[in-house]
Protein backbone atom coordinates (compact mmCIF):
# COMPACT_ATOMS: atom_id res chain seq x y z
CA UNK A 1 0.00 0.00 0.00
CA UNK A 2 2.88 2.24 0.99
CA UNK A 3 4.45 4.30 -2.06
CA UNK A 4 8.06 4.66 -0.35
CA UNK A 5 10.60 2.47 -0.66
CA UNK A 6 10.40 1.27 2.35
CA UNK A 7 6.95 -0.22 1.48
CA UNK A 8 6.93 -3.74 1.82
CA UNK A 9 8.33 -3.53 5.50
CA UNK A 10 5.70 -1.23 6.40
CA UNK A 11 3.15 -3.44 5.23
CA UNK A 12 4.50 -5.91 7.24
CA UNK A 13 4.51 -4.30 9.89
CA UNK A 14 1.00 -2.57 9.88
CA UNK A 15 0.04 -6.18 9.06
CA UNK A 16 1.08 -7.14 12.07
CA UNK A 17 -0.47 -4.04 14.02
CA UNK A 18 -3.39 -5.53 12.67
CA UNK A 19 -3.34 -8.66 13.92
CA UNK A 20 -3.22 -7.06 17.27
CA UNK A 21 -5.97 -4.91 16.63
CA UNK A 22 -7.87 -7.87 15.43
CA UNK A 23 -7.41 -9.89 18.26
CA UNK A 24 -8.06 -6.99 20.91
CA UNK A 25 -11.64 -6.43 18.76
CA UNK A 26 -12.32 -9.84 18.97
CA UNK A 27 -11.85 -9.62 22.63
CA UNK A 28 -13.71 -6.31 23.31
CA UNK A 29 -16.63 -7.58 20.88
CA UNK A 30 -16.56 -10.80 22.98
CA UNK A 31 -16.27 -8.53 27.06
CA UNK A 32 -19.37 -6.75 25.45
CA UNK A 33 -21.74 -9.27 25.30
CA UNK A 34 -20.96 -11.27 28.70
CA UNK A 35 -23.02 -9.73 30.47
CA UNK A 36 -25.94 -10.28 28.69
CA UNK A 37 -24.67 -13.54 28.11
CA UNK A 38 -23.93 -14.01 31.73
CA UNK A 39 -20.23 -15.43 31.71
CA UNK A 40 -18.93 -13.12 34.27
CA UNK A 41 -19.41 -14.66 38.23
CA UNK A 42 -17.96 -13.10 41.24
CA UNK A 43 -15.42 -15.66 43.53
CA UNK A 44 -15.15 -14.81 47.09
CA UNK A 45 -11.76 -15.41 49.17
CA UNK A 46 -12.21 -15.04 52.97
CA UNK A 47 -10.40 -12.64 55.10
CA UNK A 48 -10.08 -13.99 58.39
CA UNK A 49 -9.55 -11.93 61.71
CA UNK A 50 -5.80 -12.56 63.23
CA UNK A 51 -7.28 -12.15 66.65
CA UNK A 52 -10.14 -13.99 66.92
CA UNK A 53 -9.21 -16.54 64.17
CA UNK A 54 -12.98 -15.92 62.75
CA UNK A 55 -14.07 -14.98 59.75
CA UNK A 56 -14.09 -11.31 59.18
CA UNK A 57 -15.36 -10.83 55.31
CA UNK A 58 -14.40 -11.97 51.99
CA UNK A 59 -13.44 -10.07 48.80
CA UNK A 60 -15.21 -10.28 45.83
CA UNK A 61 -13.02 -11.15 42.53
CA UNK A 62 -14.46 -11.02 39.34
CA UNK A 63 -13.97 -14.19 36.73
CA UNK A 64 -14.86 -14.66 32.88
CA UNK A 65 -15.91 -17.59 31.64
CA UNK A 66 -16.14 -17.75 27.60
CA UNK A 67 -17.73 -20.50 25.57
CA UNK A 68 -14.34 -20.04 23.21
CA UNK A 69 -11.80 -18.25 25.31
CA UNK A 70 -12.12 -20.54 28.63
CA UNK A 71 -11.44 -18.77 31.71
CA UNK A 72 -10.23 -15.04 31.47
CA UNK A 73 -8.37 -13.76 34.42
CA UNK A 74 -8.87 -10.36 35.35
CA UNK A 75 -5.94 -8.74 34.78
CA UNK A 76 -6.45 -9.62 31.01
CA UNK A 77 -9.60 -8.10 30.84
CA UNK A 78 -9.82 -5.40 33.85
CA UNK A 79 -7.49 -3.23 31.76
CA UNK A 80 -9.66 -3.56 28.27
CA UNK A 81 -12.82 -3.07 29.95
CA UNK A 82 -11.53 0.51 31.86
CA UNK A 83 -10.13 1.56 28.00
CA UNK A 84 -13.67 0.69 26.86
CA UNK A 85 -15.83 2.17 29.19
CA UNK A 86 -17.50 -1.20 29.85
CA UNK A 87 -16.00 -1.34 33.59
CA UNK A 88 -18.79 1.21 34.48
CA UNK A 89 -21.18 -1.64 33.47
CA UNK A 90 -19.04 -4.79 34.65
CA UNK A 91 -18.14 -2.85 37.89
CA UNK A 92 -21.93 -1.69 38.95
CA UNK A 93 -22.49 -5.88 38.44
CA UNK A 94 -19.80 -6.42 40.62
CA UNK A 95 -21.16 -4.43 43.24
CA UNK A 96 -24.90 -5.12 43.02
CA UNK A 97 -23.92 -9.21 43.06
CA UNK A 98 -21.77 -9.16 45.47
CA UNK A 99 -23.66 -7.23 48.16
CA UNK A 100 -26.56 -9.23 47.61
CA UNK A 101 -25.00 -12.44 47.94
CA UNK A 102 -23.06 -10.79 51.21
CA UNK A 103 -26.61 -9.95 52.31
CA UNK A 104 -27.72 -13.42 51.92
CA UNK A 105 -24.65 -15.10 53.95
CA UNK A 106 -25.33 -12.67 56.77
CA UNK A 107 -28.77 -14.21 56.54
CA UNK A 108 -27.69 -17.87 56.39
CA UNK A 109 -25.67 -16.86 59.83
CA UNK A 110 -22.93 -15.58 58.83
CA UNK A 111 -23.95 -12.23 60.62
CA UNK A 112 -21.18 -9.73 61.08
CA UNK A 113 -19.33 -10.45 57.54
CA UNK A 114 -18.14 -7.72 55.19
CA UNK A 115 -17.43 -7.91 51.69
CA UNK A 116 -15.22 -6.04 49.62
CA UNK A 117 -15.61 -4.92 45.93
CA UNK A 118 -12.36 -3.86 43.77
CA UNK A 119 -13.50 -0.61 42.18
CA UNK A 120 -11.59 0.82 39.22
CA UNK A 121 -10.35 4.10 38.65
CA UNK A 122 -13.00 5.04 35.52
CA UNK A 123 -15.78 3.17 37.46
CA UNK A 124 -14.74 5.62 40.74
CA UNK A 125 -14.34 8.92 39.00
CA UNK A 126 -17.86 8.57 37.25
CA UNK A 127 -20.25 10.95 38.73
CA UNK A 128 -22.99 8.76 39.45
CA UNK A 129 -20.34 6.38 41.70
CA UNK A 130 -22.02 7.59 44.77
CA UNK A 131 -25.01 6.72 43.75
CA UNK A 132 -24.42 3.34 42.40
CA UNK A 133 -22.92 2.93 45.69
CA UNK A 134 -26.45 3.71 46.84
CA UNK A 135 -28.51 1.45 44.66
CA UNK A 136 -26.54 -1.50 45.28
CA UNK A 137 -27.05 -1.16 48.92
CA UNK A 138 -31.21 -0.64 48.32
CA UNK A 139 -31.51 -3.10 46.53
CA UNK A 140 -29.51 -5.91 48.47
CA UNK A 141 -30.53 -4.57 51.91
CA UNK A 142 -26.97 -4.60 52.80
CA UNK A 143 -26.15 -2.31 55.23
CA UNK A 144 -23.40 -0.15 54.53
CA UNK A 145 -21.16 -0.52 57.30
CA UNK A 146 -20.34 -4.29 55.67
CA UNK A 147 -19.43 -3.21 52.32
CA UNK A 148 -15.92 -2.11 51.73
CA UNK A 149 -14.65 -0.77 48.49
CA UNK A 150 -10.97 -1.04 47.49
CA UNK A 151 -9.22 1.41 45.68
CA UNK A 152 -5.90 1.74 44.39
CA UNK A 153 -3.12 4.78 45.36
CA UNK A 154 -2.89 5.23 41.85
CA UNK A 155 -6.93 5.76 41.28
CA UNK A 156 -6.43 7.89 43.96
CA UNK A 157 -3.82 10.12 42.57
CA UNK A 158 -5.55 10.21 39.54
CA UNK A 159 -7.62 13.34 40.97
CA UNK A 160 -6.97 13.59 44.67
CA UNK A 161 -8.98 16.36 45.24
CA UNK A 162 -11.97 14.60 43.46
CA UNK A 163 -11.26 11.28 45.58
CA UNK A 164 -11.19 12.99 48.71
CA UNK A 165 -14.88 14.06 48.38
CA UNK A 166 -15.90 10.88 47.01
CA UNK A 167 -14.82 8.95 49.83
CA UNK A 168 -16.08 11.13 52.63
CA UNK A 169 -19.53 10.89 50.76
CA UNK A 170 -19.11 7.39 50.97
CA UNK A 171 -18.27 7.84 54.77
CA UNK A 172 -21.12 9.16 55.26
CA UNK A 173 -23.25 6.85 54.01
CA UNK A 174 -21.32 4.22 56.02
CA UNK A 175 -19.36 2.46 53.30
CA UNK A 176 -15.52 1.47 54.29
CA UNK A 177 -12.84 2.71 51.92
CA UNK A 178 -9.64 -0.05 51.77
CA UNK A 179 -6.37 1.00 50.04
CA UNK A 180 -5.34 -1.96 48.39
CA UNK A 181 -1.97 -2.76 46.90
CA UNK A 182 -0.42 -0.62 49.46
CA UNK A 183 2.96 -0.24 49.11
CA UNK A 184 3.24 -0.53 45.50
CA UNK A 185 1.94 2.86 44.30
CA UNK A 186 3.67 6.40 45.12
CA UNK A 187 2.43 5.85 48.74
CA UNK A 188 3.51 9.23 49.36
CA UNK A 189 3.16 8.59 53.74
CA UNK A 190 2.16 12.35 53.83
CA UNK A 191 -1.52 12.42 52.08
CA UNK A 192 -2.27 9.24 54.03
CA UNK A 193 -3.61 11.54 56.91
CA UNK A 194 -5.61 13.21 54.52
CA UNK A 195 -7.53 10.56 52.91
CA UNK A 196 -10.59 9.17 54.77
CA UNK A 197 -9.78 5.52 55.05
CA UNK A 198 -10.77 2.34 57.06
CA UNK A 199 -8.31 -0.31 55.83
CA UNK A 200 -4.99 -0.85 54.51
CA UNK A 201 -4.14 -3.56 52.30
CA UNK A 202 -0.19 -4.41 52.41
CA UNK A 203 0.44 -5.37 48.83
CA UNK A 204 1.45 -9.58 48.82
CA UNK A 205 4.49 -8.64 47.10
CA UNK A 206 5.63 -7.92 51.41
CA UNK A 207 4.08 -10.59 52.70
CA UNK A 208 4.74 -13.30 49.86
CA UNK A 209 8.85 -13.05 51.53
CA UNK A 210 7.47 -12.49 54.75
CA UNK A 211 10.28 -14.36 57.11
CA UNK A 212 12.16 -13.39 60.12
CA UNK A 213 15.10 -12.64 58.21
CA UNK A 214 14.07 -10.02 55.47
CA UNK A 215 14.32 -6.91 55.54
CA UNK A 216 10.17 -6.81 54.07
CA UNK A 217 9.49 -7.65 58.06
CA UNK A 218 10.77 -4.30 58.72
CA UNK A 219 8.11 -2.94 56.59
CA UNK A 220 5.35 -4.46 57.64
CA UNK A 221 5.88 -3.59 61.08
CA UNK A 222 6.19 -0.03 60.23
CA UNK A 223 2.99 -0.08 58.41
CA UNK A 224 1.12 -1.96 61.45
CA UNK A 225 2.56 0.23 63.94
CA UNK A 226 1.37 3.54 61.43
CA UNK A 227 -1.91 1.98 61.09
CA UNK A 228 -2.36 2.57 65.30
CA UNK A 229 -1.71 6.11 64.88
CA UNK A 230 -3.95 6.73 62.17
CA UNK A 231 -6.91 4.57 63.08
CA UNK A 232 -6.94 2.04 60.42
CA UNK A 233 -6.92 -1.93 59.95
CA UNK A 234 -4.09 -3.82 58.26
CA UNK A 235 -4.92 -6.46 55.83
CA UNK A 236 -2.10 -8.70 54.73
CA UNK A 237 -2.83 -10.15 51.41
CA UNK A 238 -1.24 -13.09 49.50
CA UNK A 239 -0.67 -14.85 52.90
CA UNK A 240 1.07 -18.35 51.49
CA UNK A 241 2.42 -20.61 54.36
CA UNK A 242 1.78 -20.96 58.07
CA UNK A 243 5.07 -19.00 59.22
CA UNK A 244 3.65 -16.22 57.41
CA UNK A 245 0.12 -16.59 59.27
CA UNK A 246 2.24 -16.78 62.77
CA UNK A 247 4.76 -13.54 61.94
CA UNK A 248 1.35 -11.54 61.18
CA UNK A 249 -0.14 -12.33 64.28
CA UNK A 250 3.14 -11.94 66.15
CA UNK A 251 3.26 -8.21 64.36
CA UNK A 252 -0.53 -7.96 65.75
CA UNK A 253 -1.93 -7.42 61.99
CA UNK A 254 -5.55 -7.33 61.70
CA UNK A 255 -6.91 -9.30 58.89
CA UNK A 256 -5.26 -11.76 56.22
CA UNK A 257 -6.36 -13.14 53.49
CA UNK A 258 -4.21 -15.62 50.85
CA UNK A 259 -4.37 -18.93 49.93
CA UNK A 260 -2.53 -20.74 52.93
CA UNK A 261 -5.96 -19.36 54.18
CA UNK A 262 -8.05 -20.10 51.57
CA UNK A 263 -7.95 -19.46 47.65
CA UNK A 264 -10.89 -17.33 46.12
CA UNK A 265 -13.82 -19.88 46.29
CA UNK A 266 -17.01 -19.92 44.11
CA UNK A 267 -20.14 -18.90 46.04
CA UNK A 268 -20.92 -22.50 46.29
CA UNK A 269 -17.56 -23.28 47.84
CA UNK A 270 -17.80 -20.58 49.78
CA UNK A 271 -21.14 -21.85 51.69
CA UNK A 272 -19.94 -25.35 51.57
CA UNK A 273 -17.07 -24.49 53.61
CA UNK A 274 -17.58 -21.58 55.84
CA UNK A 275 -21.38 -22.35 56.46
CA UNK A 276 -21.58 -26.30 55.80
P1 LIG B 1 -6.41 -7.61 44.00
O1 LIG B 1 -7.61 -6.78 44.28
O2 LIG B 1 -5.15 -7.22 44.65
O3 LIG B 1 -6.85 -9.09 44.40
C1 LIG B 1 -6.01 -10.04 44.97
C2 LIG B 1 -5.48 -10.99 43.94
O4 LIG B 1 -4.49 -11.81 44.57
C3 LIG B 1 -6.51 -11.95 43.38
O5 LIG B 1 -6.18 -12.24 42.02
C4 LIG B 1 -6.31 -13.20 44.24
O6 LIG B 1 -6.74 -14.39 43.63
C5 LIG B 1 -4.81 -13.17 44.42
N1 LIG B 1 -4.36 -13.87 45.63
C6 LIG B 1 -5.01 -14.00 46.80
N2 LIG B 1 -4.27 -14.70 47.70
C7 LIG B 1 -3.13 -15.00 47.07
C8 LIG B 1 -1.94 -15.74 47.48
O7 LIG B 1 -1.82 -16.23 48.59
N3 LIG B 1 -0.96 -15.86 46.55
C9 LIG B 1 -1.07 -15.32 45.30
N4 LIG B 1 -0.07 -15.50 44.46
N5 LIG B 1 -2.17 -14.63 44.89
C10 LIG B 1 -3.18 -14.48 45.77
P2 LIG B 1 -7.24 -12.17 40.83
O8 LIG B 1 -8.56 -12.71 41.29
O9 LIG B 1 -6.61 -12.77 39.63
O10 LIG B 1 -7.44 -10.62 40.60
C11 LIG B 1 -6.38 -9.84 40.12
C12 LIG B 1 -6.74 -8.37 40.17
O11 LIG B 1 -7.81 -8.09 39.27
C13 LIG B 1 -7.24 -7.91 41.53
O12 LIG B 1 -6.15 -7.69 42.40
C14 LIG B 1 -7.98 -6.65 41.14
O13 LIG B 1 -7.08 -5.58 40.97
C15 LIG B 1 -8.56 -7.03 39.80
N6 LIG B 1 -9.98 -7.44 39.98
C16 LIG B 1 -10.50 -8.63 40.35
N7 LIG B 1 -11.84 -8.59 40.42
C17 LIG B 1 -12.18 -7.32 40.10
C18 LIG B 1 -13.44 -6.62 39.99
O14 LIG B 1 -14.53 -7.16 40.25
N8 LIG B 1 -13.39 -5.30 39.60
C19 LIG B 1 -12.19 -4.67 39.33
N9 LIG B 1 -12.24 -3.38 38.97
N10 LIG B 1 -11.02 -5.29 39.44
C20 LIG B 1 -11.00 -6.59 39.81
MG1 LIG C 1 -8.46 -6.08 45.92
MG1 LIG D 1 -4.69 -6.29 46.32
MG1 LIG E 1 -3.06 -6.97 43.68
Amino acid sequence: RSKSPGGNRLTLYSNEMNEEAMKRLELESYLRKALKKNEFFLCYQPLIDLKSGKLYGSEALIRWNHPVLGLVSPGDFIPLAEETGLIEEIGSWVLRTACKQNKMWQQKGLKNITVSVNVSANQFQQTKFVAEVIRALAESGLEPKYLTLELTESTMLRNIDHSIEVMQSLQKLGVRVSIDDFGTGYSSLSYLKDLPINNLKIDRSFINNLRLDTSDIAIVKAIITMSHGLAVKVVAEGVETEEQIELLKKLKCHYAQGFYLHRPLTSDDFERVLIG
